[in-house]
């Protein structure tokens, strides 16, 4: 998947515009030039519908910066980032990317999606498309969140591409940051997974669709996988700085976990302690 992944990401940056080509080609006819435009008026669009969603989720106003700036906090790991930097500037090769006329027939089969016939996109295959897999998925999270104490939301551009800057409040009305970073955690994590999943089935399955079994089993995979990240970097992490982000990783981690019974964030950095993510019934 790793190959595949990195296939696909030098395959698809040719979309992204990039300033120094608009100065050179500047002969080029005007369509070219609208070509060229689109990718930044989707990437404008793409900003523009995450910040209206937070602010209809949330009640807060964010700008573009801090979305941008959002992407690099530490909930949000360098794979991840780099994913999320791509959806937004529509730089995927998927749905109308291939409908260009200079796409051969055969390619622009590819523009809809096997499994419901619709023309693909990324808001196709995150949040409506039918295949199994993504419902799926996005029950699991609500279920965990639930399992935590923790409110669900429908997911959104907002709540889900932009899910590392949004704010939740405890009853006093002060910020939660445990529930923001679960939140965004569980949010990316799932949200990369369908894409995955996605990307999967399409190319190396040839369309061939997961069971639900194997996409909830893919998803406890993905969380465990994602908890020993942040515990060996915290055991990387020597004196107060590894004690502050112990304390972190167990409040945004245990209510997640089968044993919440542990006596302090020790587990964080114990090599011995195994802990694996609760499963629903
Ligand atoms: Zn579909």
């Amino acid at each position: 998947m790793v190959q595949l992944d990195s296939s696909l990401y030098h395959q698809t940056l040719q979309l992204v515009s990039n300033p120094s080509d608009a100065t050179i080609h500047r002969t080029a006819s005007e369509q070219r030039k609208a070509r060229k435009a689109q990718p930044r008026a989707k990437t404008a669009d793409r900003v523009a519908r995450i910040l209206d969603d937070i602010e209809d989720d949330y009640g807060i106003q964010l700008s573009e910066e801090q979305l941008w700036r959002s992407l690099k906090r530490s909930s949000v790991t360098r794979e991840a980032r780099q994913w999320l930097w791509m959806v937004i500037h529509d730089a995927y090769m998927v749905g109308t990317h291939w409908l260009r006329p200079n796409m051969r027939a055969e390619l622009q089969e590819r523009a809809s999606c096997k499994a419901c016939g619709q023309v693909e996109s990324m808001e196709h295959i995150i949040f409506t498309c039918t295949a199994v897999g993504r419902e799926c998925i996005w029950h699991l999270m609500g279920d965990a969140l639930t399992r935590a104490g923790q409110k669900d939301y429908d997911p959104t551009w907002g709540n889900i591409i932009g899910a590392a800057c949004v704010r939740m409040q405890n009853q006093a009305g002060s910020r939660n940051l445990y529930e923001e970073e679960r939140w965004a955690v569980l949010a990316i994590e799932s949200a990369h997974l369908i894409w995955k999943l996605r990307c999967e089935r399409v190319i190396a399955n040839e369309g061939a669709e997961f069971t639900e079994r194997e996409v909830t089993n893919r998803w406890y995979t993905a969380l465990g996988r994602r908890l020993d990240v942040e515990r060996r970097a915290t055991m990387l992490t020597p004196g107060k700085k590894g004690s502050a982000r112990a304390k972190r990783i167990d409040g945004v981690w245990r209510p997640l976990l089968e044993d919440d019974g542990l006596d302090s964030h020790d587990w964080v950095t114990d090599n011995g302690v195994l802990v694996g993510i609760k499963r629903g019934r």
